[in-house]
């Protein structure tokens, strides 16, 4: 009986205390919910026709990049994102020419940018018509000197782009705790910082190619020290160099090559200006 009598405390404090950790689990499980994001895809037909091909092929199909529907986009699109910060002037193709159009997170395509598209050698990835044809050369010649150059990625959408920006968005959120004031813009701002914004990914003017190697390490290949040596004779330049960020705004991208014509190319490689750099001073 004694014995008892001593376990009715002890049996007590326990029951207390699994009480109080489930409120406290159920306290944080509430403040932690996800809510649902701002800044969403529509159900249109963009974002379900890519979603029927995820599930039928299990990976995004690069044929869908090409033929989605480019007269639905317009710079309106931006203006969604304008309360998180966003808020990029259309950029101007006339006073420097078409293949000098400055695309980044302040300077986005005009609407219904339109794209003549072409394939490039060693591919089925298009890019601008006119711009595969210098691409094409440098492709040949490279090919010459033992060079195989891997095109990974052209033309993209805006519709495309979009989408993998508000996936991008998506992921941000799930990592905040729902009770975070201004988590929408933290988000928002923080995918910018990986991910280009609608309209404003040189990929969407097809002016872009991204080469790659078959691991990471583009960089280091004999690939990437051919291109520093020789793209800007037919055109091309790397676009996002290590150590101009605070002009680009971007990180040190190895992989992705800029059609800008020969001209402009040919003076960036001497002056060692990017483009940002070269536009401001034209
Ligand atoms: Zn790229």
């Amino acid at each position: 009986m004694k014995k008892e009598k001593n376990l009715r405390p002890i049996l007590f404090f326990a029951l207390i205390g699994i009480i109080l950790v489930s409120a406290l689990l159920f306290i944080i499980s509430l403040l932690t919910e996800r809510v649902t994001p701002p800044v969403s895809i529509n159900n249109n037909s963009v974002a379900s026709r890519l979603e029927y091909w995820e599930d039928a092929h299990g990976t995004v199909a690069k044929d869908v990049i090409y033929e989605e529907d480019q007269s639905i986009y317009t710079s309106s699109y931006i203006g969604e994102y304008k309360n998180y910060g966003i808020n990029p002037k259309v950029s101007k193709i006339s006073k420097n020419g078409w293949n000098l159009i400055l695309l980044n997170k302040n300077n986005i395509l005009p609407d219904n940018y339109q794209v003549n598209l072409k394939e490039i050698a060693g591919s089925s990835i298009k890019i601008d018509a006119d711009a595969a044809d210098f691409y094409n050369k440098m492709y040949m010649e490279a090919t010459k000197e033992g060079i195989i150059l891997t095109p990974f990625s052209g033309y993209r959408t805006v519709s495309f782009q979009r989408k993998l920006f508000e996936n991008k968005i998506e992921d941000i959120l799930e990592g905040i705790p729902a009770y975070e004031e201004n988590r929408d813009k933290e988000a928002v701002g923080e995918a910018v910082k990986s991910v280009n914004i609608p309209a404003s990914s040189e990929h969407n003017a097809g002016l872009s190619v991204d080469i790659v190697s078959r691991d990471n390490s583009f960089g280091e290949t004999d690939e990437y020290k051919w291109l520093c040596e020789n793209a800007h004779k037919y055109g091309f330049i790397l676009r996002y160099p290590e150590g101009k960020v605070k002009s680009t705004g971007v990180e040190f991208k190895p992989y992705h090559w800029r059609f800008v014509g020969i001209n402009a190319a040919k003076e960036m490689k001497k002056t060692g200006q990017c483009l940002e750099e070269y536009l401001k001073l034209k």
